[in-house]
């Protein structure tokens, strides 16, 4: 048997027999020459072949409506607008007139020169996107040829999917439930295939290099999608170890999602809230199914991030209102755009920066773009007339970076009244405390912010000196090392102590191991995924604040974070939770 360890994507267990899907994407297309007399009729090809695949992914569209849900068919709609885009068809056109070859070939050739294009941008919402313009391209292509190749939809028996890259509308292509197990080669936790498999319930682990190369079709597989795991043809004993697990994850979330209406509370009244973290409007569907509380994180600057988007105040306007409607009075917190670092839009592309990660990012790329950030403030503060809404400001490294946010904050609302546009007059302004010299002033910090919010993703960066994207220094980002519990103590405290509530919505907050730490440190709100959230709310509904507390002080008293790991697991081994 061979173990292979990926990125833990869409939770649950899975076996079965591998689908090898390593389609080349543009296989057996070939390329010949055009005359010039030819281009009209080449052109004409290309509107036909538009116009079919456009009817094909409406159809698409509708049966995501009604079938599958609201996340699903805002994908397949991103990629009909893509595929009706005015700007892309006139790049083919003129590249058909430029080069004077058969349209097909033209279309794969634009496609694969973007696709490597965003698959070598930094940010990874871009690199993402490359996938699209293949799926749009491909589909394009389909189109015009006049035999239609064999899909996903062909598949007639239940398999675990082994892909280098799966695009979005082809896991959506593949017939309702035969699909039980997804291993990739590419992908994050952050890709389109990533929140399908979540919304379908498929288990998945993805970023494994090359696991196409290492299983054959017919093997048997095994995915475990809350370890990052993948076991290649196990042994039966292993095996009927996998079926064990993946029986009782399957009772346990049954029992967790029917627990969605029950209180996130400890066993002796200790009450938390579980929030989501969304970057796109139409992942509070999501949220929703695994009962959340509210949004405690919307990440914004994915707005800006979408190629072609302007996001302009009334579609940023129309976005969050969106979310806010659909969480029906559930709190919404809005993060102001966090550009920068890694993820940049034209706006930062040449700001030649030398260490991204400690420039010009989030709040300081707002305050050198006043005008940009008051129009965000501007869409957030309209839209809080809809619903409970929260503003957060990230990177906030001290009192005076606030106090700036604020007065702007204070311009964007007279603008508002100005203009007669109502909003929430007691909307709450948050600090989200992740740079380590945010969370050693956090008793100053305190004083000016509505609440805090940790973000761990970047505190743990900060503090230890490790590039959060650097798997050669990954080993150092340790949650349980001694610096950060002492400065997760020292932010809630800080909170407290000036009555605010201190939230987290980093990874760490979704975390199973951590949650009793968490609690025991007195964190008063978790955001994460939403598919995470009924399982954190499982180990909390098992515990005790007492148990809680007693582990955050031992764990405070350790001199290293392998120490303080080995207790939190020794305390998992003799208080059996719900997790799964
Ligand atoms: C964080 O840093 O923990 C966080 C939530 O923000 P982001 O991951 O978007 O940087
Ligand atoms: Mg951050």
């Amino acid at each position: 048997m061979k173990k292979l360890t990926g990125i833990a994507a869409s939770p649950g267990i899975a076996y079965g027999k591998a689908f090898l899907y390593v389609e080349d994407s543009f296989a057996g297309i070939t390329r010949y020459s055009i005359r010039e007399d030819q281009i009209e009729g080449e052109l004409r090809r290309l509107e036909e072949a538009s116009a079919r695949a456009a009817a094909e992914m409406r159809e698409l569209y509708e049966r995501a409506r009604s079938e599958m849900g609201q996340e699903q068919a805002a994908i397949v709609s991103a990629h009909l607008m893509m595929l009706e885009d005015e700007e892309y068809l006139e790049q083919i056109r003129n590249r058909l007139r430029a080069n004077l070859e058969n349209i097909e070939w033209v279309i794969r050739d634009h496609s694969l020169e973007m696709a490597r294009l965003l698959s070598g941008a930094a940010d990874p919402y871009l690199r993402e996107r490359s996938a699209d313009i293949t799926d749009v391209s491909r589909r394009l292509i389909q189109a015009l040829l006049p035999v239609k190749r064999l899909a996903l939809s062909d598949l007639e028996e239940d398999v675990i999917l082994v892909a280098h890259d799966l695009l979005p509308s082809e896991l959506l292509s593949a017939p309702q439930g035969r699909i039980k197990g997804i291993v990739m080669d590419a992908g994050s936790r952050t890709s389109h295939t990533a929140i399908l498999a979540q919304s379908f319930g498929i288990p998945a682990v993805l970023g494994l290099s090359s696991v196409t190369k290492e299983i054959a079709p017919g093997d048997t597989v095994a995915v475990d999608g809350i370890a990052g795991e993948v076991a290649l043809n196990p042994a039966e004993r292993t095996l009927s170890r996998y079926r064990a697990a993946s029986s009782r994850y399957q009772k346990n979330l049954e029992g967790l999602l029917s627990s969605r209406e029950l209180p996130a509370e400890t066993k002796d009244g200790y009450r938390v809230r579980l929030e989501a973290n969304i970057e796109a409007p139409e992942e509070a569907a999501q949220a929703l199914r695994f009962g959340a509380e509210g949004i405690g994180l919307y990440r914004s600057e994915f707005l800006f991030l979408r190629p072609g988007e302007s996001a302009e105040e009334e579609t940023q306007y129309r976005a969050y209102s969106q979310v806010i409607e659909m969480m029906a009075g559930r709190p919404v917190t809005i993060r102001t755009i966090d550009l920068g670092g890694d993820k940049v839009n034209p706006l930062l592309r040449d700001s030649g920066e030398k260490n991204p990660l400690l420039g010009w990012r989030a709040i300081r790329f707002c305050f050198s773009h006043p005008e940009l950030f008051k129009t965000q403030l501007r869409a957030i503060l309209r839209a809080s007339a809809n619903g409970k809404v929260n503003i957060m400001f990230p990177m906030i490294s001290g009192v005076e970076d606030l106090e700036k946010a604020l007065a702007l904050l204070e311009e964007a609302k007279g603008e508002c009244r100005k203009r007669r546009q109502s909003f929430d007059e007691r909307i709450e302004a948050g600090t989200m405390i992740e740079v380590p010299s945010a969370a050693l002033t956090a008793d100053i910090l305190a004083k000016k912010s509505a609440f805090f919010s940790i973000g761990t993703n970047d505190l743990i960066q900060y503090t230890v000196a490790a590039d959060r994207g650097n798997e050669r220094v990954n080993y150092l980002a340790q949650p349980s090392h001694p610096a950060v519990l002492r400065l997760l103590k020292m932010i809630i405290q800080a909170a407290h102590a000036r009555g605010i509530r201190a939230a987290m919505c980093g990874e760490l907050a979704g975390d199973i191991k951590a949650a009793p730490l968490l609690l025991g440190l007195g964190l008063d709100e978790f955001s994460m995924n939403a598919a995470l959230i009924p399982q954190i709310k499982g180990v909390i509904r098992e515990t005790t604040l007492s148990a809680c507390k007693d582990l955050a002080e031992r764990a405070l008293a350790c001199e290293t974070g392998r120490e303080a790991t080995a207790l939190v697991n020794a305390w998992f081994a003799a208080n059996p939770s719900g997790a799964v």
